[in-house]
């Protein structure tokens, strides 16, 4: 961490969406590196103002919006100048300055000042009840003036112009929408989606002067002449108003730069790192022009944010280089959506697809074999899709045919009937305002086990700004949950059977002292009398768990591997690997291998990735006569099939490596002798590496150890399987001692607290290293308590499982089931 003084000063003026979230992503990569002041004009935190509508409508509070409260800026060392509005920026001294002549000095600036909203400098702009629309001041003036039965007149049929006038509406103004083309949101829109979309505001009560022009906006009669009482159009109609919202565009907010001598077309210029003429000074969000485009919506705006924070933590190494955008309305029960190039040109075609009855309007345009635009109105579903197909410039001619039916009708590969989202690849975006991707919000789901769409937002940030991927993120919860996800609960039941937590379960277990599973299910009213597939391994192992050498193991509530003491394979075979201790074995073992397997005659002996043998082929009914031999030649069961302790994988260390530090090899075979045979959660591998080269990879094992000069690294939490995760580190112990008390407290913590099927990776995400940390490192007395459990568990698991069935313990299982006989003629 560095020391406070040599920290630079990084002051951002704009307390605004792009701003601030320039800031949250720079705390992520270098969360020492700035002293961080911030500058906003409005007198609050930093709130979601793409919420503000909802917040008009009343579906919101201005509470619900809020995104970072002062507390956010002061958790995190940022003074907040909240209500001071930077006025000067002195770039040869470096220091911004505030009307009441405060300021600060800076080494970095960002500047972030957003967009103002145009007036239209027609006649009686200026009255009392003329309104924009931008921040929450202007929501507050809107709500002051709504009532029910009072008039509202919007300029602007835009998205913005929309939202304010379906926001009055529900506050029961009567609203008339004046717009100066044909089509609503024709930026968005072709004229028949606008058309649709005019139709179904419509019937819900909204008033439309299309193509129309306000020309003056007119003040009223004697006490109420400085504030509005009409607008005239051009030709002479006047609407009767007690507000009017303009909402006719905005304009990039360059007052400030361009005072200082920055350069500024329509926006300020920034390069491809954000930064602007100046080197100490960068930009983002609306203010900004970049490759000649000025962007106002917040998917491009955060991806500027990533870039300029990769540049203020002084990587260096992110590029903006502009972005593709789509557009939905935030106007409940409308759905639109559009992207791209929407309009053809001589060169592009249109593909159409219009269901009047039921009020859907589909529009792609293509050019060269490439969607290049498209228009939703009605069915959005397929939107991501189409983005995703147009962002990446994916041929479309295999299935161009189907391609307006939507992705559920493109290429059936047996997903038919799934909804939208199933097929959508990994890559595919899903909240467009915070670029989240598919892949990452089921990452997070899975592994961050969240059920609720308030845990997504909260851990990926999807769905958490415009709102409307809501529907899609909750198909993803739904799916990637399955059944158990319905109304999102409170909390996560095991299974079906029963109503509590894994947490409850093994708590009534050890606080009651129920020892078989029919007690446990008895005690805490089980739904399904027998239970299932998901509850009765766990129980199994929670009861093992908590009564080493007193419950007798239940075979019925094994799966099939662990039943069979042996790895099913895809054609019923079996596979057997016994355990060779931390990858070391001798010319005697093998030479017992190669016997057993032409005894048997196996068909594959195959070297596993943990240094084992894996014997593949073998028959259910001759498991019992190998395991007898591979018994006989000193061999124990290697635990392959079970969520057990599978194997220690070492490299040669010391003894053989020019490079090794420690005897890694020796070490790797004590952890094995102490570990073995104990069952987990979940599978568990460990390793050893000689040296931190980690030639055993020991930092992608559950329990990693690294040698290194001084002692011993250790390593937890680390997983190679579909989810590569790479180990967090332990902590660094001195001998070989310390290094199996460690893990054997760890090991046990992982086996009291992981919720059954959780590997140690998942288990610490949920639980947190630190927590883990503090059991088995900080807390010496915790440590050896939790180790004392794990011998004495041990000291009953360490049975092998071959020797028993081999002398006939379960024999039913290994008798192959005679085929049904014809009856014999008499
Ligand atoms: C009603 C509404 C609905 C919207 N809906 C959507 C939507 O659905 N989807 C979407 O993607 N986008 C939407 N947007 C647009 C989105 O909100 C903006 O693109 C985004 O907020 C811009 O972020 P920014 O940080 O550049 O500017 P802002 O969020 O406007 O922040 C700029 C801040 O800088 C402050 N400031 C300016 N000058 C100074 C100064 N000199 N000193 C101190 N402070 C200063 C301003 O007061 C402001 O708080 C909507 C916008 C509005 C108004
Ligand atoms: S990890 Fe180090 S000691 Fe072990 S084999 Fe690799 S280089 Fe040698
Ligand atoms: S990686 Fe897949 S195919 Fe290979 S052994 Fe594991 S489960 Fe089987």
């Amino acid at each position: 961490m560095r020391p406070r003084r040599a920290r630079r000063r990084l002051v951002l003026v704009g307390n605004g969406m792009a701003g601030v979230r320039a800031i949250e992503e720079l705390l992520e990569l270098a969360p020492n590196l700035y002293d961080i002041t911030v500058y906003g004009a409005e007198p609050h935190g930093n709130y979601n103002r793409i919420l503000l509508s909802p917040v008009l409508a009343r579906e919101k509070t201005f509470d619900d919006i809020m995104l970072n409260r002062a507390e956010w800026y002061a958790e995190r060392g940022i003074t907040l100048r909240a209500g001071a509005e930077v006025v000067c920026i002195d770039r040869a001294g470096r220091r911004v300055s505030t009307a009441d002549g405060s300021g600060a000095p800076y080494d970095r600036l960002l500047l972030a000042t957003g967009s103002t909203p145009i007036l239209l400098p027609i006649p009686g702009s200026e009255l009392d009840g003329v309104v924009t629309y931008r921040d929450i001041r202007d929501v507050e003036r809107m709500a002051a003036a709504a009532a029910p039965g009072r008039r509202a007149v919007v300029i602007g049929g835009g998205l913005l112009g929309l939202e304010a006038a379906h926001g009055l509406q529900k506050r029961g103004m009567d609203v008339t929408v004046v717009h100066l083309c044909e089509t609503l949101m024709e930026r968005q829109l072709d004229a028949p989606a606008g058309d649709l979309l005019r139709r179904s505001l419509e019937e819900r009560g909204l008033n439309f002067r299309m193509a129309a022009r306000a020309a003056a906006i007119l003040p009223g009669p004697g006490s109420r002449a400085g504030r509005v009482a009409a607008v005239r159009l051009e030709g002479g109609e006047e609407l009767a108003a007690d507000l009017v919202v303009m909402a006719v565009g905005i304009r990039p907010n360059v007052a400030l730069a361009r005072a200082c001598g920055l350069p500024c077309d329509r926006g300020v210029l920034v390069d491809d790192t954000m930064q602007t003429f100046d080197p100490a000074i960068y930009a983002v969000g609306e203010c900004v022009q970049h490759r000649g485009a000025c962007y106002g919506l917040v998917a491009p705006l955060f991806e500027q944010a990533k870039v300029v924070a990769n540049h203020l933590a002084e990587l260096g190494i992110a590029r903006y280089s502009g972005s593709a955008v789509s557009t939905k309305l935030k106007v409940t029960g409308v759905d639109v959506f559009s992207a791209g190039d929407f309009i053809a040109d001589a060169d592009s075609e249109e593909l159409t697809f219009r269901d009047a009855g039921r009020g859907v309007y589909k529009k792609l345009v293509v050019k060269d074999d490439r969607i290049r635009g498209a228009v939703l109105y009605g069915d959005t579903v397929d939107g991501a899709w189409y983005f995703k197909l147009m962002r990446d410039a994916t041929p479309i001619a295999d299935f161009r045919e189907n391609l307006l039916f939507g992705q559920a009708h493109v290429g059936d590969s047996g997903t038919a009937g799934a909804d939208a989202v199933t097929s959508l690849p990994d890559s595919a975006e899903i909240c467009g305002c915070n670029g989240v991707c598919k892949g990452e919000i089921v990452r997070a789901i899975t592994a961050k086990k969240l059920f609720t769409l308030d845990e997504v937002r909260k851990h990926t940030k999807a769905s958490s700004s415009c709102g409307s991927c809501t529907g899609l993120v909750e198909q993803l919860l739904a799916n990637t949950l399955g059944g158990d996800y319905s109304v999102p609960p409170a909390k996560k039941p095991m299974c079906a059977c029963t109503v509590h937590t894994h947490e409850e379960v093994r708590q009534a277990i050890t606080e009651y002292g129920l020892k078989t599973i029919s007690a446990v299910m008895r005690f805490l009213e089980w739904k399904m009398p027998d239970g299932c597939h998901k509850c009765r391994p766990a129980l199994n192992f929670y009861l093992l768990c908590a009564w080493p050498g007193e419950y007798e193991d239940d075979r019925h509530s094994r799966l099939i591997n662990e039943r069979a003491h042996a790895n099913i394979q895809r054609d019923g075979t079996y596979s057997v690997v016994p355990r060779i201790w931390g990858g070391v074995t001798s010319p005697h073992e093998l030479r017992a291998i190669a016997d057993i397997a032409e005894k048997y005659r196996v068909p594959t002996v195959k070297v596993t990735g943990g240094q084992r043998l894996d014997l593949l082929g073998v028959r259910k009914e001759d498991l019992p006569k190998i395991w007898r031999d591979l018994n006989a030649a000193g061999f124990v069961s290697g635990h392959a099939y079970g969520k057990a302790l599978r194997t220690v994988k070492t490299c040669v260390g010391k003894e053989w490596c020019r490079f090794g530090t420690q005897d890694s090899t020796a070490l790797g075979i004590r952890l094995e002798r102490a570990a073995w045979g104990s069952w987990h959660p979940h599978k568990v591998k460990l390793a050893v590496s000689g040296c931190p080269r980690n030639c055993a990879e020991a930092t992608i094992k559950d329990f990693g150890v690294v040698c290194v000069e001084s002692g011993y690294e250790l390593h937890v939490g680390g997983n190679g399987g579909m989810k590569v995760r790479a180990t967090d580190f332990l902590c660094k112990v001195e001998t070989e001692e310390q290094v199996l008390e460690h893990c054997g407290a760890f090991l046990q913590l992982y086996r009291e607290e992981g919720r059954y099927l959780e590997r140690t990776a998942a288990w610490i995400e949920r639980v947190g290293l630190s927590h883990v940390k503090q059991r088995v490192v900080d807390d010496a007395a915790s440590r050896s308590a939790l180790h004392g459990r794990f011998l004495e568990a041990q000291r009953h698991a360490q049975v092998d499982p071959w020797a028993e069935r081999a002398s006939g313990k379960d024999v039913n299982e290994f008798v192959p089931l005679e085929p049904a006989r014809a009856a014999e003629p008499a």
